[in-house]
């Protein structure tokens, strides 16, 4: 991705994302210019073999998915205001027929379901537009509008939904405005569906704003960079490069809003009437996002799953990095559900195709639950044996009647990340062995194990022989250490990809193949820039505590830099009426919401939306003292000195290279 094609997100805010969000990059690469090399025979017959492990034959998701089909938009592409591609369904018309041997036939048969698109019919006046978003927006049919279940991740793809139901069904107004949970995918295109939200109800789980505009601020720039592996932002859409997300065909580049919500549903259940239509909520903070909610619709015996249930086995550990959910309390809520709701007869949810049928629905929430609590209940029990967690990954298997059900297949997780995320919910990293309490780091191991191995040269011949073999974990284990021994090595970065490639052309899930499909794209070409533009996300950035930014701030301070520094600044916001005092003591920055201290180095007085100029990077904080909209009391080089304590983080730092 070059510069100019700038991402759409900013450097503090796709850091709030669970999905982030970034332009696809040149339509021009293809399979063959990408440099991904071909599958292997290996690879070819891992993935036939899997034709025959799982019931193909089963075509009833593609009939869900297809139910109720009422139009598509006649533009497949959704474009933002600049005329920038926000959606294209074009780039994954490849996706066709059967499975070509680079791509595991699982995840080719969800993602061909991923790009079943268009506004559908899903019960009595409740519709859904599916495939033109990460994830799902719903409509209910209300006395005198539109009651929208979760607006899509951005303004553009929410409101191409809305446009398209008002099409096809009627202009409404939307009456009604739910968020089923703290992750952008699901709030990021309220203004889409809202542009004026005065008078709407707008319903959010517990904690839900708080959660959507601080998750992830403070670890924010790791985070988006892991993301691009995940979500494969930076790989051709293509047999070799990306095919689907698992939980959608991609991320969503654009516009993101946030309305922030005007009743809190805290309790379950609590019954809300929202123009004319009972809604029924089950409260589940902490399941699969830490702020979330499941709703049902008695008159209609429908119910949304929000994205605690899917068609996926779902993360118990995101692999961009997350704090790890807890599969226990995802299970026990999911059995309320079946309690409260197990009389539905339709289920629909924030992402994916639904289910009819009651009989069916139970079978599905059952499995549901079931999955994340065998992966809880089996990683203890092998812990509870001595096992630690690379060992319990590999011998942990689903049952048949769960690893049978497509339903439950990791296409997002996987049965072996997410056993290791029990793991650490409940042991932390470190396994117990002594060995691994103070390893080498990886260059340094690497040069060692390199030298041990008899050099370069013996290492990448054994290796090679592997690679032939088809052993392609193990040729990544030996030569990632040659590659952080000798990054140079051109010999051992292209075979360290072509490992890569066959690993992720064997993957299940989405996300693996993004990762190792994107490492190898980086072990050949390098790392790409990755630029990022804050503009997108002036609503999230406005919610934001201001102690949220102070936080991030004491994150950038440069400890050893810091060491033996004293200073001491107040932050006046006059039109907060808010003194925020900000010292360095022991190399921390502390900072404390407090009346303005006398003694302080500098006092800024400023506004909160001078603030947010500088945070949107609209404005820098030079220009923002020069124009006299920030105002300085006291010592400026005090104030200097304490800025440059601070780091600039570099969002393309090396990942598969040391
Ligand atoms: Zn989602």
């Amino acid at each position: 991705m070059s510069p100019s094609r700038a991402v759409a997100a900013g450097a503090l805010v796709l850091l709030l994302l669970a999905c982030g969000a970034e332009e696809p990059p040149p339509a021009a690469v293809d399979d063959a210019s990408s440099g991904h090399v071909a599958p292997t025979e290996h690879t070819t017959r891992a993935n036939a073999a899997v034709l025959s492990q799982l019931p193909f034959e089963d075509e009833r998701d593609f009939a869900d998915a297809r139910r109720g089909f009422l139009a598509a938009r006649e533009d497949p592409v959704i474009r933002d205001a600049r005329g920038r591609e926000v959606w294209n369904l074009d780039d994954f018309a490849f996706e066709t027929g059967d499975a070509p041997p680079s791509v595991n036939p699982s995840l080719w048969r969800q993602a061909k379901l991923n790009a079943i698109h268009g506004l559908f019919e899903v019960g009595e006046g409740i519709y859904q537009v599916r495939g033109y978003d990460l994830a799902n927006v719903t409509f209910v049919a209300g006395a005198t509008g539109w009651i929208v279940i979760d607006p899509g991740t951005t303004v553009e793809t929410g409101r191409a939904a809305l446009e398209l139901a008002n099409q096809h069904l009627g202009a409404r107004p939307v009456t009604g405005l739910v968020y089923t949970h703290s992750h952008i995918d699901h709030f990021g295109g309220a203004r889409g569906v809202l542009p004026d939200p005065a008078g709407v109800p707008v319903l959010a789980p517990e904690g839900f704003l708080e959660e959507a505009v601080s998750e992830n601020v403070l670890a924010g720039t790791a985070m988006a960079r892991r993301a691009s592996y995940m979500f494969g932002f930076l790989l051709h859409r293509g047999a070799r490069g990306h095919v689907d997300a698992g939980l959608g065909k991609a991320s969503t580049p654009g516009i993101f809003s946030l309305i922030p919500p005007s009743r809190i549903v805290d309790a379950t259940p609590t019954e809300i009437i929202v123009d004319g239509v009972r809604l029924v909520f089950q409260n589940t903070p902490g399941a699969e996002a830490p702020a979330e909610m499941m709703i049902y619709l008695p008159e209609r015996r429908a119910l949304c799953g929000a994205e605690n249930v899917s068609h996926v086995l779902h993360n118990l550990y995101t692999l961009r990095g997350a704090k790890v959910r807890d599969a226990l309390r995802w299970a026990g809520y999911l059995q309320e559900t079946l309690r409260l709701f197990g009389d539905a007869e339709i289920l629909f949810a924030s992402h994916h195709w639904p289910t009819w049928g009651n009989q069916r629905i139970v079978e599905h929430i059952t499995k549901q639950r079931d999955v994340y609590k065998y992966l809880h209940d089996q990683t203890l029990r092998l812990a509870n044996h001595g096992l630690t967690p690379l060992e319990i990954a590999e011998r942990m298997e689903l049952p048949p009647s769960l690893a049978g059900d497509f339903a439950t297949r990791g296409y997002y997780g996987t049965v072996s990340h997410n056993a290791k995320a029990v793991y650490q919910h409940y042991f932390g990293w470190f396994d117990g062995n002594p060995t691994r309490l103070h390893a080498l780091p990886p260059e340094e191991a690497g040069r060692r194990y390199v030298e041990f191995m008899g050099g370069a040269d013996a290492l990448l011949e054994k290796a090679r022989t592997s690679y032939e073999a088809g052993d392609y974990r193990w040729v990544a284990m030996v030569v990632d250490h040659l590659v952080f021994a000798e990054p140079g090595n051109r010999e051992a970065r292209e075979l360290l990809a072509a490992a890569y490639d066959q690993l992720g052309y064997q993957a299940e899930s989405g996300p693996w193949r993004g990762f190792y499909l994107t490492g190898a794209k980086e072990l050949r070409q390098g790392v790409d820039e990755l630029p990022f533009e804050t503009a997108g996300a002036a609503e999230i950035v406005e919610a934001m505590p201001t102690s949220l930014f102070f936080d991030a701030l004491a994150v950038r301070l440069n400890g050893p830099k810091a060491a033996g520094e004293d200073v001491v600044l107040n932050f006046t916001f006059s039109d907060l009426g808010e003194n925020h005092v900000v010292w360095l003591e022991n190399a921390v920055l502390h900072h404390e919401q407090a009346p303005a201290r006398e003694d302080a180095d500098a006092t800024l007085r400023l506004t909160r939306e001078a603030w947010n100029r500088i945070v949107l990077k609209q404005a820098t904080l030079p220009k923002e003292l020069l124009s006299g909209a920030i105002d300085v009391d006291g010592s400026r080089l005090a104030l200097l000195g304490f800025f440059a304590l601070l780091d600039d983080f570099e969002p393309a730092f090396p990942i598969v290279t040391p």
